[in-house]
């Protein structure tokens, strides 16, 4: 099956309705390829919520958007069925930032530059010797989200006291672990309880609360964050933004990583921000970040971080498997509301 955008989606909630699936049982052979092509079956893709700022088919300063008619790409790993480049021959694995959901792609590797903006990269060394899954999981980009953001943005110190919400999810998780491991005190916040027990018995958060049954997001975070907050990781913008801007102690770092809580909107209905002076007055570093610009600088430091600590048994990573990439547009719809438990993938 391949997915494509039928109808752009700028506002509110996407549905399924906003893509067109093709099925197809036609599995490409050499004979399909031209000079410097591969073609790959897909093995996994990552579902992520910026592609839902891409669905809106504009462009925007975070990512380009879908055209109509075009498949839908996001991070994937998958294997090399056919081969006319002597790089990357039948049988290896590679990993890319433009795999469309497709059950078979077909790479066009002539250009250089066209495969570096394709971040692919044929598995091998230290990341062939892992899980395939491991690349759309503990060593994807919303692990590696976590890690950058929480330490060059975060500048955590032992005894602090960091906030994490959506903290269940790809990204939230690996903040959780992160934190706990550098001796922080970490309050979590997601969707349901079961999340919340995951958090709390799983991941060892010190607090974690279901912010669907709080009233009062500032109340809540003044009782649990006793010292007040150095550190928020913002998944999720919005209300409970503010909320940390009325708990945050002079210095605090956040590190604005999403704000998924208004992506779905209704026009002209995101949430206004009101407790702005709160930085000035508290000297708060408020940084935002694009995992894509620091890959080259950080990515290889942090896959020997978290390998070991995967290794040494000090760090799970919950993925979120469904079969099928016929299934990817309800997988995706239903990561957008939290109904997903983990990272988000689909296997091909
Ligand atoms: P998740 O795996 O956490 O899945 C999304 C989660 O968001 C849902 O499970 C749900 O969890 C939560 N959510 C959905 N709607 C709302 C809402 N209205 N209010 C609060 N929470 C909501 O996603 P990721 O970990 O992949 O991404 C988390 C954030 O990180 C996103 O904002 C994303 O855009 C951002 N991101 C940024 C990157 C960057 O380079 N800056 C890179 C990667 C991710 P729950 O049940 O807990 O509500």
């Amino acid at each position: 099956a391949t997915v494509l955008l039928k109808e752009p989606s700028p506002y509110g909630k996407l549905t399924t309705g906003n893509f067109e699936v093709r099925r197809s049982t036609k599995v490409p052979t050499e004979a399909d390829l031209g000079p410097n092509q591969i073609a790959v079956h897909t093995r996994y893709i990552s579902i992520d919520p910026y592609l839902r700022m891409r669905m809106s088919g504009t462009d925007g300063p975070y990512a380009t958007g879908y055209r109509v008619g075009s498949p839908i790409t996001s991070f994937g790993v998958g294997d090399v069925v056919a081969s006319r480049h002597p790089d990357y021959p039948q049988g290896c694995q590679i990993t890319t930032s433009a795999n469309p959901w497709s059950t078979y792609a077909i790479y066009d590797l002539s250009d250089p530059q066209l495969v570096a903006a394709l971040q692919l990269t044929k598995l091998e060394g230290p990341l062939a010797d892992v899980p395939l899954n491991w690349h759309v999981g503990v060593l994807g980009m919303p692990s590696f989200t976590a890690w950058y953001g929480l330490l060059e943005i975060g500048k955590p110190k032992a005894g602090e006291t960091l906030v994490v919400s959506a903290a269940s999810g790809a990204v939230g998780q690996a903040v959780v672990q992160l934190g706990k491991s550098l001796g922080l005190r970490v309050v979590a916040a997601a969707g349901t309880d079961e999340k919340v027990a995951y958090l709390k018995d799983t991941l060892k958060a010190d607090a974690a609360f279901n912010y669907k049954k709080v009233d009062d997001y500032t109340k809540t975070l003044k009782e649990l964050c006793p010292k007040g907050i150095d550190i928020y990781f913002d998944n999720i913008g919005g209300e409970f933004l503010d909320a940390v801007l009325a708990n945050v102690n002079r210095c605090a770092r956040i590190a604005a990583c999403g704000a998924i809580s208004q992506y779905q909107k209704d026009e002209g209905q995101t949430y206004g921000v009101k407790n702005l002076m709160s930085v000035v007055g508290n000297e708060v570093t408020f940084q935002g970040f694009i995992i894509l610009f620091h890959y080259q600088t950080h990515y290889v430091k942090f896959v020997e971080d978290i390998t070991k600590r995967v290794k040494d048994g000090k760090f799970n990573y919950k993925l979120d498997i469904t079969k099928g990439i016929e299934n990817a547009p309800q997988t995706m719809v239903d990561m957008m509301e939290g109904r997903n438990f983990g990272k988000t993938v689909v296997e091909g």
